[in-house]
């Protein structure tokens, strides 16, 4: 007989679901989780305070309402760090109230320090202090111990003037100058946060673009309205070393250039947390980046032990993460479950945002199938007047053989939101017509949605007329 029907090991969002899940099956469960990391990288580092920075960077710089009030528009005219930092915590404190609370209702035992293998079922939690831990043992068990940032071992951390996204946190003032070393999601989320800000930002990236999984005509746009914000993007360079001295930092690039800068943020990816889990104690073992391989199902080589969120790679994001933990669990339990894993919706909270689900149309014409592009421009929309956003658009990708949605890209306003009436249709195989046929609120922003559609129709029209 084990302690527990199901040992989770993280308490992230993967974590957190994976628990709450097995506890509503009636079962035993535990979750372990170093003391001050309840709600993971998620609530602590990542998700939740990087969307909470990018709110109060939002409503203190006025900047979502210049195009109203003008561009000398500030809720706040001397920013600080310390403005910034105050809704973080706040938020953060909130969210860890909510996810304690949750657990601790559901009958979760939480088990608080970092856990170790010990053999396939038992696993031991050690506390902060020597001697204070605890070993327990579990039928099943689920790894959800995430990431952390991967620290190139060239390169001098120092938490001012060298940083990663995780020392953004504890930023003791907001830099006039920034050089962001990747370009990927979190590297221009918060090079496109700063530029909000009025930081002179430099995008430094080795390959020769950036988000290429986007749309390109999205990736475009906001790569205009970021130039447009003194952002400078180096594509096809590589930072050869960063000086620090007094008064700033020096990256000196592998091409010869040098970008003076008040601090150096970066973001090189992440490395899965499986180093203190002592793995092969329970038959298991990570690969170079410190993932762990799962099947369709999440179970791991070692049938009765589980991994999701990041842990497992990609597409390592808080929404999947959710689900992964989720139907884990319910696999465990022989609970019947469906995942709708080709629709997975894409979000990311560069200013402005961007959001995707379905295919692309670089995807689409690889695989020969034929589609229409809708356009819709939020400078045409009423709302998009309203709220102050003429760049944002709407593309929706529609079969010309059967009229089915098979792609929506957004940029701009509430993009992230929006998406989710694209996969819905997706998902529930609609058409075009349904989009051209159904009334909308007005005005809203998702009325795009029909502007489009009625686009993507009168192009299909089209080619009908002309005998095609
Ligand atoms: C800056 C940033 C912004 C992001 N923005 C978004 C976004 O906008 N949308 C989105 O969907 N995703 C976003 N993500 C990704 C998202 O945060 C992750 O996908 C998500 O947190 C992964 O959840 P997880 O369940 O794998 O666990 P994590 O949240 O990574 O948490 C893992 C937990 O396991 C604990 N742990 C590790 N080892 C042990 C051990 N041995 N014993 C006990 N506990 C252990 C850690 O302390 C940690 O608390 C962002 C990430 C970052 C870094």
């Amino acid at each position: 007989m084990y302690d527990y029907d199901l040992l989770v090991i993280g308490s992230g969002p993967g974590g957190q679901k994976a628990a709450i899940a097995a506890a509503k099956l009636g079962k035993r469960v535990s979750i372990a989780e170093r003391r001050d990391m309840m709600g993971g990288v998620c609530v602590n580092t990542g998700t939740i305070p990087s969307k909470t920075f990018r709110e109060a960077v939002l409503y203190l710089t006025g900047f979502a309402q210049r195009d109203i009030y003008g561009a000398s528009y500030r809720v706040k005219s001397e920013i600080t760090i310390a403005d910034l930092l105050a809704r973080i915590r706040h938020v953060i404190g909130r969210e860890v109230e909510v996810i304690r609370n949750q657990l601790l209702r559901n009958h979760v035992d939480i088990l608080g320090g970092t856990a170790r293998f010990e053999d396939p079922h038992t696993v031991v939690v050690g506390g902060s202090t020597r001697g204070e831990h605890v070993t327990v043992s579990s039928e099943k068990i689920v790894i959800a111990t995430g990431t952390r940032p991967a620290r190139p071992d060239e390169v001098e951390f120092d938490d001012d003037h060298i940083v990663d996204s995780d020392a953004v946190l504890r930023l003791q003032r907001i830099p006039s100058s920034l050089v962001v070393v990747g370009a990927g999601v979190i590297g221009i989320e918060y090079a496109s946060m700063f530029a909000a800000l009025g930081t002179k930002v430099t995008v430094v990236e080795k390959r020769p673009q950036m988000l290429e999984f986007c749309d390109p005509e999205v990736v475009e746009s906001l790569k205009f309205h970021l130039r447009d914000h003194a952002v400078t993007f180096r594509f096809g360079e590589k930072v050869a070393k960063v000086e620090v001295a007094e008064r700033g930092t020096v990256t000196s690039l592998a091409s010869g250039k040098k970008i003076p800068a008040d601090m150096v943020m970066y973001s090189a990816g992440r490395q899965g947390v499986t180093e203190e889990l002592y793995l092969d104690k329970a038959g298991l073992s990570a690969d170079a980046r410190g993932r762990i391989a799962v099947d369709d199902d999440y179970r791991t080589e070692v049938g009765h032990i589980y991994a999701v969120g990041d842990v497992i790679g990609f597409p390592a994001l808080a929404a999947t993460a959710m689900d992964q933990g989720r139907l884990a669990a319910y696999h465990a339990f022989g609970e019947p479950a469906q995942q709708l894993r080709a629709l997975q919706p894409i979000g990311i909270y560069t200013v402005p945002e961007i959001s995707y689900c379905g295919k692309t149309e670089a995807e689409l014409t690889e695989s020969a199938v034929p589609y229409e592009v809708g356009m819709s421009r939020y400078r045409e929309l009423a709302r998009g007047a309203i709220v102050g956003d003429p760049y944002g658009m709407l593309k929706l990708l529609v079969s010309t053989e059967d009229r089915t949605l098979l792609g929506v890209h957004l940029f701009g306003s509430g993009a992230t939101d929006l998406v989710h009436i694209g996969q819905t249709l997706m998902a529930c195989g609609g058409t075009v017509d349904y989009l051209v046929d159904t009334v909308l609120n007005y005005p809203t922003l998702s009325e795009a949605y029909k502007v489009a559609a009625l686009d993507a129709t009168n192009k299909i029209r089209a080619v009908q007329t002309f005998g095609g």
